[in-house]
Order: C-alpha cells, then sequence, then structure tokens
C-alpha cells in the first residue's frame, strides 16, 4: 500500500469533524492501524458536535462543553488540521485549507472523505439575516439561554408595556424535531426564571411556526399529535401553514398579516448542503453531492461522501436518497471507513445499507416521544429511553459521564438561571457561526 504519487504511506485527507467525519477516521484508524497509512482530518473545530443535544444546551440543562466530543481524546493517531477547506483541486487531487488566522496551507491526498455537512437553509426573507439565529453551533444554542434569561431580566424593569411584551416573546420557526425540542426547552427555561422571579409564567408568551400543516411529520400522526397536545398544554401558540414574511429588530410580521412585537427569532426550517458542495462542480441531487452505493464520486477515483453532505441512494425507498440525519451520517461513517480501507486493499467494500432504529424526541420536563424500532412510545418511557439513548450514543466516556451527571442534576434541582454572556448576538449570526448568508 503506498502514496500513488511519491510511493510514501497512502494520505487519506477527511473533510468535516461531523457524525460522518468522525466515525469514518475512528474506524480507518483501526483498519489500517498496521499499514502506515496517515489520516489527515480537516475542521475548522477542534470536536464533533453532538447535534442532538443543542436544545438542552439552549434550555440550560446541559453544559456546551458536554455535548462536544474532543478529537485529540477520541482519535489518537489522526492528524488534526483546523481550519476549513476552501477548495479541492480534484485532478490534482489537493486540498486547499484556511486556518482561523487566514493562513493558508495545500494538503495532498490520496483518498478524500467529503464529509462537511450542511448548513441552516435561509429564505430571502426580509430581516432573517440580521435578527433571525439558527441552531447549528453551540453559539447558536448558548445565545438562546442567554438572550431568554436577559430578556426576561430586563422586561421585568421594563416601563414600556409593547417592549416589555416584545421582550417576554419568543418566536421559533420551524416545528420538526429540532425546532419543537428548542421550544420546549426554551419554555421550560422560562417557566423556572419565572418561578424563581415570582413572574406570571403566562406572560412569558411562545410561539412556534411552521409553514406545513403539522408538526414533527417524522415520528407519525399519532405521535405528533400527542406532541401539539403537550405543546399547548405547556402554554405554546402553535401556528400551522404559517410563516414569516419580515423580522425587524422588534418584531415579526406573519404570512397571515399578524405583527408580533419580539426580540428573539429561532429560525430553524431545515438544513441545506454545505456550500463547499457547490464549488466541486460535480453532479448533485437536491444540492448534496452525487455519490454512487458505495458512497464513491462516480469519475473521480479515490474520492467518496457521505453524511449531510451527500446525496446517498436510499436502499430501502428504491428513487429516494437518505434524509440528512445523525443516524444516517455515522452510519455513512463506517460504510466511508470499509470503503476506502478496501479500496487500498484492506478488507471489501460493501454498498450503504441501514435499519431505520426510528426516532428520540425530547421535550422538556417528564416528556418525550419517541419509536425505538418502530414501537410509539410518550411520556415518561419515552423521556428514559431518550435519555438512555443519547447516553449511549454519544462516542465519549468523558461525555457520557457529564451528561449522565447533567440529567441527575436536572432530577433533584432546578435548572441554573445563569447567562454567561459568552455567545453574543453576533456570535449567533449565520454569517459568523456558520459562515452564511453574508452581505458583500
Ligand atoms: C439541533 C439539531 C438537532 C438534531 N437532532 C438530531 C437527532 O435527534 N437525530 C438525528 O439523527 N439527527 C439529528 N440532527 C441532524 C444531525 O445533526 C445531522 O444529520 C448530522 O450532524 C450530519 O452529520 P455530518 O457528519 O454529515 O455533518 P455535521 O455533523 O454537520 O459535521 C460537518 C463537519 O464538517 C465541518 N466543516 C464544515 N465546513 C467545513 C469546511 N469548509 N472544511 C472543513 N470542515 C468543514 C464542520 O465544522 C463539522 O465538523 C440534528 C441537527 C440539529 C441541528
Amino acid at each position: 500500500m503506498a502514496n500513488e504519487s511519491t510511493g510514501g504511506p497512502p494520505r487519506i485527507v477527511v473533510v468535516g469533524s461531523g457524525f460522518a467525519g468522525f466515525e469514518c477516521a475512528r474506524r480507518l484508524r483501526r483498519s489500517l492501524r498496521d499499514t502506515g497509512a496517515r489520516i489527515i482530518m480537516v475542521s475548522p473545530n477542534d470536536y464533533m458536535l453532538y447535534t442532538p443535544l443543542l436544545p438542552e444546551v439552549a434550555g440550560g440543562i446541559l453544559d456546551a462543553r458536554f455535548v462536544t466530543i474532543a478529537l485529540s481524546d477520541a482519535l489518537p493517531g489522526v492528524e488534526l488540521v483546523r481550519g476549513a477547506v476552501d477548495s479541492i483541486d480534484l485532478d490534482n487531487r489537493t486540498v486547499h485549507v484556511t486556518d482561523c488566522e487566514a493562513g493558508a496551507e495545500v494538503l495532498s491526498w490520496d483518498r478524500l472523505v467529503f464529509t462537511p455537512g450542511s448548513v441552516t437553509r435561509l429564505f430571502d426573507i426580509p430581516g432573517l439575516l440580521d435578527h433571525g439565529r439558527g441552531l447549528k453551533t453551540p453559539a447558536e444554542a448558548l445565545y438562546f439561554r442567554d438572550q431568554l434569561l436577559t430578556q426576561l431580566e430586563m422586561a421585568s424593569r421594563d416601563t414600556d408595556p409593547r417592549e416589555s411584551r416584545a421582550r417576554r416573546t419568543f418566536v421559533v420557526v420551524g416545528a420538526s424535531y429540532a425546532g419543537t425540542e428548542l421550544i420546549a426547552q426554551l419554555r421550560a427555561l422560562a417557566d423556572s426564571a419565572a418561578a424563581r422571579q415570582g413572574l406570571d409564567p403566562t406572560a412569558v408568551r411562545f410561539v412556534l411556526l411552521d409553514a406545513a400543516d403539522k408538526v414533527m411529520p417524522e415520528v407519525g400522526e399519532k405521535l405528533g399529535a400527542q406532541v401539539l397536545d403537550v405543546l399547548r398544554s405547556r402554554g405554546i401558540e402553535v401556528r400551522l401553514e404559517t410563516t414569516l414574511t419580515e423580522l425587524t429588530e422588534n418584531s415579526v410580521t406573519l404570512s397571515d398579516g399578524t405583527v408580533l412585537p419580539t426580540h428573539t427569532v429561532a429560525w430553524v426550517t431545515g438544513v441545506t448542503a454545505n456550500p463547499l458542495v457547490d464549488t466541486l462542480g460535480l453532479p448533485t441531487e437536491k444540492g448534496r453531492l452525487k455519490v454512487a452505493a458505495d458512497l464513491s464520486v462516480e469519475g473521480h477515483p479515490g474520492v467518496f461522501a457521505g453524511g449531510d453532505a451527500a446525496a446517498v441512494p436510499d436502499p430501502r425507498h428504491q428513487g429516494s436518497i437518505t434524509p440528512p440525519t445523525a443516524q444516517h451520517a455515522v452510519r455513512q461513517g463506517r460504510t466511508l471507513a470499509r470503503n476506502v480501507a478496501a479500496s487500498l486493499g484492506v478488507g471489501e467494500a460493501k454498498p450503504y445499507a441501514h435499519r431505520d432504529m426510528g426516532l428520540v424526541v425530547d421535550l422538556g420536563p417528564g416528556f418525550a416521544v419517541a419509536n425505538p424500532l418502530g414501537i410509539p412510545l410518550s411520556g415518561l418511557p419515552a423521556k428514559v429511553v431518550t435519555r438512555l439513548y443519547h447516553l449511549f450514543a454519544m462516542p465519549s466516556p468523558v461525555n457520557r459521564w457529564a451528561v449522565g451527571l447533567a440529567y441527575l442534576t436536572d432530577l433533584l434541582f432546578p435548572r441554573p438561571l445563569v447567562s454567561i454572556g459568552l455567545a453574543t448576538e453576533t456570535q449567533a449570526q449565520f454569517a459568523v457561526s456558520q459562515g452564511i448568508g453574508a452581505r458583500n
């Protein structure tokens, strides 16, 4: 096994340290242990982010560090290059990397694993870039926690009733699992704050909007209806078939013409493939890089892709591609490792296959919905399954321990009401936190 151009050990460059890239590097490290192959991971982060728990970071149950898995601990032997890939030369087999101080580096590869994930899907709505915030990064999750606590404190001292109402109104756009989990966690945090400040919790308004006619279509009709009941019983207004037409500093306009005074808008309407896909000039489907069933990129030997950035044929639904979920990304990471190793002469390649394990959705105090292996669960049993699932799925014992202790703390004590103020409004803007939507 040798580097095809220099004759040295082969170089595998993995772009991105998310679910797919992380799992791929972890497995390659083992399967190529005795071969001398170099595995080089390029990512702007020194961690793998466990995104399913971001709503609990926003809700003040978990610390942001608990949901970030340190690459240096979890991937010994993998070379980490901290920077963003900004272009890939497929003919000369190089990637161009820019680090956080704008320094440039060019890395050559024999195998490329392309897993840069996705970014929040933005729409051309006036004010969205300035006044909306997404939920894809620790900075965004911390922003929501801090913003909620700060706005409630300021509202309690505000003498202008309209302004006070605006501070106490929180709007979340997107009622699939991420948006629904976020609003449930923020509601619980607001209820805790209200109880300790002697505030009437009904004075804090939460509005969940979605252009579709149901919440969480991913969990099916029956569980979706239960979720709707629970959200409404907690005083969350759910407005379906409704979206935003404008955002300003202190209000939003809904598609039915209603104007709601608010200073806080979460935009959680779905994702689109990382913009790096467009720079490749290769065929795409739904904006994601087309790959074959074995996750290789046709016409470019040695190039593989998976996760949210790739359009992976779904073997269970002929003609469809797999949805952008962590579950698929992790398993595609395994297939990527297997097939990259096979391309270097270790083991045999296999097409991507999966079995649907179901979904778990935590909806704040005492409630969750889950359909493990297709069995619909709600309430406390689902809550237990959801928390155990996350503890099991988290790929690091230290993080598992920290999250487990935080869950125990949550059972015994009220949520801590602390806004440390590290994630500012600016740091949580799409352009800064996700590098998207910047104006030229
Ligand atoms: C709030 C939230 C909750 C979710 N909950 C669930 C859930 O409960 N269950 C579920 O199955 N899925 C869930 N998902 C979806 C899941 O997070 C994604 O499907 C999954 O992260 C995709 O994995 P990935 O490896 O493709 O991309 P990501 O995990 O997004 O990782 C992409 C990596 O690429 C890096 N990167 C980006 N650009 C570059 C570049 N130019 N150069 C180098 N590196 C780059 C990023 O920093 C990151 O490390 C949730 C998502 C969110 C946002």
